[in-house]
């Protein structure tokens, strides 16, 4: 027997109707790259998204065509991309950061038919258009002659919710980078389960600085549920230093933002030297890479900002888990709630999880056993775009994520390491990321990367690269002796190295397939007597 209520099409251009009708004279604030500030308001970006939409439908796209965007976190872009998904056409964000052949690679292998760019891409696109046959057109965001001769009524929605919305590429740390395409439906629950209280938690009384790029990882779904709650939203444009990010915070009165580690790491070094504070922020949440205690502790004790952190990964649109305590948690103190805020936390309500052995058998959660991390849900990718990858999901339907993970009895997930970063030492495995995290709360340290290093007799033994604060200068034994009694012995770097850079990826992360390229010829210290 079917229910008696009403068919509600779960499609995405009703967020932004929503905030625009109940919310209209909330702001959204845009920073551009010289610093000029920018505000509108839902209902004015509401207009300008259908302004947008007629846009592009007068240059021929139809529903299923692929529109991409080239460039930062504004109400420019985000009135396209609002645009874009209400007429059914799919929403293609590219990367700038990436290496022009990955972006050329994407754009072709997406079919993209036209651009919308930052005119701050002007260069890039030079470069790469001529290698992209598909596109046939390219507009630069905030073009008025393009934009504003259309009228700001277009009938939006009206498609089945499983409709194409957007397309994401993954950074491909290996092999080409593959194509994420999220429904109508995935992004229209995803936002929902995002805004439980036990995960991003975001009100009408938020103001949510938007730090992760929008064309990354879907944007942690932010640019639909802040619209949703009718939360302001501030968008900070290309200037991620610590200074920029600390003045849009303080101007703006934000109260919760968003971010890869590597951008609070920034903001912490910045107000250590200046002796700036944080007056507005109350909570900020942590993903994309793990989260170092010392990032909470300062957060927490210096600023008392509170700290959450959440896992996904582009594939699972993104956010799948967050280290939010239990109520035997909460009754605990800080200092004994920090072990369970450097998990990454338990599962979305929506979403099923496992680890399991290389056979593919489940393994128990008792927080020591790890294995590969699988999962499963409604916004959880099925398969990669254009078939790329071939058959992902094993025979109960889960999608192996390449992480290796621990699940406590009290349900908190922990990433032990990328099944690829993690280091093989006679037999056992080392966490490359547990021991950087450590090392980076070294007051010395301004970035720090643990990789494995290629050894005669144990396989594998681990080197730590340390990037120095400004004007700092350590001995490797102050750092080896920091990690001792935090870390199994056999656990040590075996040596130390000091680098001018840490190099970051295109999504902020620490980027350790280029470290390894760097350490080729690198040969360990004493091979034949490994520190054990
Ligand atoms: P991406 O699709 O580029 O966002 O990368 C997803 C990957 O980032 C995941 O598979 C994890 O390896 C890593 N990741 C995301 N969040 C966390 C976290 N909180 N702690 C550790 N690793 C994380």
């Amino acid at each position: 027997m079917d229910g008696l209520m009403q068919n509600w099409s779960m499609t995405l251009d009703r967020m932004l109707d929503h905030a625009a009708r109940w919310h209209g004279e909330r702001e959204i604030v845009s920073r551009s790259a010289d610093g000029i500030v920018d505000r509108t308001t839902y209902a004015q970006l509401h207009g300008r998204a259908k302004q947008a939409s007629n846009a592009l439908i007068a240059a021929g796209i139809r529903p299923g065509d692929r529109v991409a965007t080239l460039g930062w976190n504004s109400a420019r872009h985000l009135e396209i991309w609002y645009g874009a998904i209400g007429i059914g056409a799919v929403l293609h964000t590219l990367n700038p950061r990436l290496f022009p052949e990955q972006i050329v690679y994407i754009i072709n292998h997406a079919s993209d038919r036209i651009i919308l760019a930052d005119p701050a891409c002007a260069d890039l696109l030079g470069e790469i258009l001529p290698q992209c046959p598909s596109v046939e057109q390219v507009i630069f965001l905030g073009d008025e002659d393009w934009i504003a001769p259309h009228s700001t009524e277009c009938a939006w929605g009206g498609f089945d919710e499983n409709t194409a919305a957007g397309l994401c590429y993954t950074s491909g740390t290996t092999g080409n980078p593959k194509g994420i395409l999220y429904s109508h439906r995935s992004n229209y629950l995803h936002a929902m389960m995002t805004l439980q209280a036990d995960a991003l938690a975001l009100s009408a009384r938020d103001t949510v600085l938007l730090c992760v790029p929008m064309y990354h990882a879907n944007a942690w779904g932010v640019v639909y549920s802040a619209p949703m709650v009718g939360a302001k939203l501030v968008l900070p444009g290309q200037r991620m230093d610590g200074a920029s990010i600390h003045e849009l915070i303080e101007t703006e009165g934000v109260t919760y933002s968003s971010a890869v580690p590597t951008v609070w790491q920034m903001l912490l070094t910045h107000l250590k030297e200046t002796g700036g504070k944080l007056t507005t922020l109350q909570r900020v949440t942590v993903g994309g890479a793990a989260c170092p205690e010392s990032l909470i502790r300062a957060l927490h004790d210096d600023h008392g900002v509170d700290v959450v952190q959440g896992w996904g990964m582009t594939e699972t649109s993104p956010l799948a888990t967050v280290s939010v305590s239990t109520p035997q948690i909460a009754a605990l103190s800080f200092d004994e709630q920090v072990p369970y805020k450097l998990k990454q936390g338990r599962l979305l309500c929506n979403l099923d999880l496992k680890i399991t052995d290389d056979a593919g058998q489940r393994l128990p959660h008792d927080g020591k056993t790890f294995g590969r991390l699988m999962i499963k849900g409604p916004t959880i990718a099925a398969a990669y775009f254009g078939g790329e990858g071939g058959d992902v999901l094993d025979e109960e339907g889960f999608f192996d994520t390449g992480d290796v993970s621990t699940i406590d009895t009290a349900g908190y997930m922990q990433i032990t390491d990328r099944a690829k970063d993690v280091i093989k030492s006679g037999g056992e495995w080392i966490s490359s990321m547990d021991v950087e995290n450590i090392a980076v709360g070294h007051p010395k340290a301004e970035l720090c990367a643990v990789i494995g290093v290629a050894h005669p007799k144990w396989d594998e033994r681990p080197v730590l690269l340390v990037m120095l604060k400004p004007g700092e200068v350590a001995e490797k034994q102050e750092f080896l002796d920091f990690l001792q009694g935090k870390i199994a012995r056999w656990w040590t770097p075996d040596d130390v190295v000091f680098v001018d850079e840490i190099p970051l990826g295109a999504t902020g992360k620490i980027d350790k397939k280029l470290i390894r390229q760097r350490m080729a010829g690198y040969v360990l210290p004493d091979a034949s007597a490994p520190n054990r």
